[in-house]
């Protein structure tokens, strides 16, 4: 099967909720993905393929799905695995980054001794809609000094233009499939 094939079983494996959490958005729901075996350990192996003979220090993954494909790709590539988490979850010296949502603002957080100057890191999450997110992820990972090798999402959402704001800021970006719309 080729790569092609693969990725359109992905996508199938995702379920897609319409008006969730409000009105006019469809959620796309990776639990039946995860709950998928075959799917499962795929999706883990494609996320990171480009970078399967590089060395990479550490996963980070973005609060909360970003820790289940993290975690496993982390295993998968002999890294360690770093939380990036929402505000007030961690318990160590953090640090923080504000970034804005359609309505008002957020913040995420990681521990300041979670990474050493100079080490390699792959973010990972499940999905990628304006990139605020991320691109808040990568802001803090640079502030502790990390090189960035990639940023990986299993779905995109081209046309809220996420992947693209990351490409911009001189970020490889990795997605496996795309769905149209919001
Ligand atoms: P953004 O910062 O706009 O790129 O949003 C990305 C974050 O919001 C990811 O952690 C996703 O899990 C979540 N997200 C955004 N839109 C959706 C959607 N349509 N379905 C599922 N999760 C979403």
């Amino acid at each position: 099967m080729n790569a092609p094939d693969i990725r359109s079983d992905l996508r199938d494996a995702v379920r897609s909720i319409p008006d969730y959490p409000k009105p006019g958005i469809i959620f796309r729901d990776i639990t039946t993905l995860l709950g998928d075996a075959r799917a499962f350990r795929r999706t883990v192996d494609e996320l990171v393929q480009p970078w399967a003979g590089a060395k990479i220090d550490k996963v980070a993954g973005i609060e909360a799905r970003g820790f289940i494909l993290g975690g496993a790709v982390a295993h998968q590539v002999s890294a360690g695995f770093v939380p990036i988490r929402k505000k007030g979850k961690l318990p160590h010296k953090r640090v923080s980054m504000t970034y804005a949502l359609e309505y008002g603002e957020d913040v995420i957080e990681m521990h300041a001794d979670a990474l050493i100057k100079g080490e390699k890191v792959v973010l990972v999450d499940d999905l990628i809609a304006t990139g605020g997110t991320a691109e808040a992820a990568i802001k803090l990972l640079h502030q502790l000094g990390a090189e960035v090798l990639a940023a990986c999402f299993v779905i995109d959402l081209p046309d809220l233009g996420g992947a693209e704001k990351l490409r911009k800021l001189g970020v490889p970006v990795r997605t496996l499939f795309a769905f149209e719309g919001h």
